[in-house]
Order: C-alpha cells, then structure tokens, then sequence
C-alpha cells in the first residue's frame, strides 16, 4: 500500500533553511523522503549534514529575499539541479520591534519585503512551474499567531503575517482546481532566533508560557508533522487553510 504522507521523490524548496523552523521542516519533509534546496543568506550547513546524512539529494541557493531579484535564479537552480519542483516552503522571515507611534519606515520595509513581497513572488513563481507539471504542486506559507491576533509593538510583522494569511487564500482559489494546494502553518511561540529578544524578557516570557496550554514553548521539529502533511499527497484537498500549530495557544 502507498503511503499518502511519503514524499519519495518530491523536490521541496525551503527559504530560511539554515537555522530554525526552516531548518526543522527541511529536516522533516527530508526524513519523509524529498530531495531539498535550501534558499537562504547564510550557508546551510547544519542543514545539508542533516539531510545528505538521511541519503537525500541537497542544493543550496545563496540569495538575499530582501528583493525579489534573485527569485528566477532560484527555480532555474531547482529545475537544472533536479528536474522540478513539487513543494515550496515559503519560511525566511524578519521581525522589528518598535511602538507603533515610533515605527519607521524602514522597519516597515525591511519586514514587509520578505515575508509577504518576496513570499508572493517566489509562490508566483513556483506556481507558474508548477502549472506546467501534469503532477501539480504544494505551497506552505509559514504565518504566524499574529495572522489572526494583533500582536504588540510589531506593525510590520503583523501587517505581512495577516497578509500572507490572506494570499494563502487568493491563491488556494485561483490554483486549487489546477493541482496545486496552497496552505499555511501558523507557528505559536517557538524556541528560535526570532523569539531570543522576547525569551530574554523574563516578564514577557512568564506571561507567554503561562497561556501557552503544552506548558512549553515549541521546537523547530515540531512543525515537521503538518509540513509533511501539507506537501504530501494525504492534503490533496485542504486548500487555503492555516493550520495552527501553537501548542494550543489559540485555544485560551
Ligand atoms: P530565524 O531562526 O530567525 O529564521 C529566519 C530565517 O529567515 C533565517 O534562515 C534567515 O536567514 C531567513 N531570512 C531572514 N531575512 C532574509 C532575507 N532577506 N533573505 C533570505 N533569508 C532571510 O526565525 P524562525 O523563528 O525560524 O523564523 C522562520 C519563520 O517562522 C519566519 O517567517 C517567522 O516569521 C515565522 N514564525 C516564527 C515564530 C517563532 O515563534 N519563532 C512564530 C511564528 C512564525 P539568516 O539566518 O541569514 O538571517
């Protein structure tokens, strides 16, 4: 019997690999059988030991998604390395902290650029790929709780997270009946570079733990299981949906 959750041949694309949640779902959809090429600024090392080590084939693609310059020479890469590409990660992101009265432009900017320009522009290109593969697609943004909350002292984050939550829907309506699945995971509180200034706040940090229902805060490995659930055959009919994995957090 096939396994619907095996992605035995599949090419994934993951940005932010080398470190993090991107590192973790590379890691997991690897050990669920993918080939992977990790896009990203910093060189992944860790990364690619970890895959090669699971007998899975790496690529990584050096490129800074603060444009969407280096967005063609990131599929050609794909494509001329392995032939195509069946699954894209959409995971690098920043985040600035200022009070709303006080945020600049370019905390905007700098925020906004990747996590929802550059993000839309790498799904639309992975899209156009996908298109043309009589097997269809996979497209996982990584949102986050303030795609449904407000947050606090973060304009930026929360204007590109909600609007990452809505294209993951625009685009699941447009390609949903062409093959391609687009959905996206929604991260609570994870242990990762991202959150280091906001555990280092003992008062934030308390106050953070005490609604988080696990008791925990989460690990990079445990959005593994719904990444190989969204880029495998067993989503083939979610479209559109966030999937909240946040140690219960959106439950209080
Ligand atoms: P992280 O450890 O800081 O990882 C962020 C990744 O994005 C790194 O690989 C980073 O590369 C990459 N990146 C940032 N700017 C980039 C750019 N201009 N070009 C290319 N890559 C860039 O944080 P993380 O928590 O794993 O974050 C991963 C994703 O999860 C982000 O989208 C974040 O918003 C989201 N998220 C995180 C949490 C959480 O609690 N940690 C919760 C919800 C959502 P460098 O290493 O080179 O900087």
């Amino acid at each position: 019997m096939t396994n619907p959750f095996s992605l035995s041949g599949r090419i994934a694309v993951v940005t932010g690999a080398n470190t993090g949640i991107g590192q973790g779902i590379a890691i997991a959809l690897a050990e669920a059988g993918a080939d992977i090429v990790a896009v990203g600024r910093t060189p992944p090392v860790e990364t690619e030991k970890a895959v090669t080590a699971l007998g899975r084939g790496f690529l990584s693609v050096e490129a800074d998604l603060a444009t969407t310059a280096p967005i063609p020479a990131i599929i050609d890469a794909t494509v001329a390395r392995f032939g195509r590409l069946d699954i894209l990660v959409n995971n690098a992101g920043l985040i600035r902290r200022a009070d709303a009265v006080d945020f600049t432009e370019d905390d905007w900017d700098a925020v906004v650029d990747v996590n929802l320009k550059s993000a839309f522009f790498l799904a639309q290109a992975a899209g156009r790929r996908m298109l043309g593969q009589t097997t269809g697609g996979k497209i996982i943004n990584i949102a986050s709780m303030l795609s449904y909350q407000g947050g606090i002292r973060v304009a930026s984050y929360t204007a590109s997270k909600s609007g990452l939550a809505g294209l993951t829907r625009l685009l699941a309506n447009e390609w949903a009946a062409k093959g391609i699945n687009v959905n996206a995971i929604a991260p609570g509180y994870i242990e990762t570079n991202n959150t280091e200034a906001l555990r280092a706040d003992e008062g934030r940090s308390r106050d953070i733990l005490a609604r988080i229902p696990a008791g925990r805060w989460g690990r990079p490995s445990d959005l593994g299981g719904a990444a190989v659930f969204l880029a495998s055959s067993a989503s083939d009919y979610v479209h559109g949906s966030l999937i909240a994995v946040d140690g219960g957090w959106l439950a209080r």
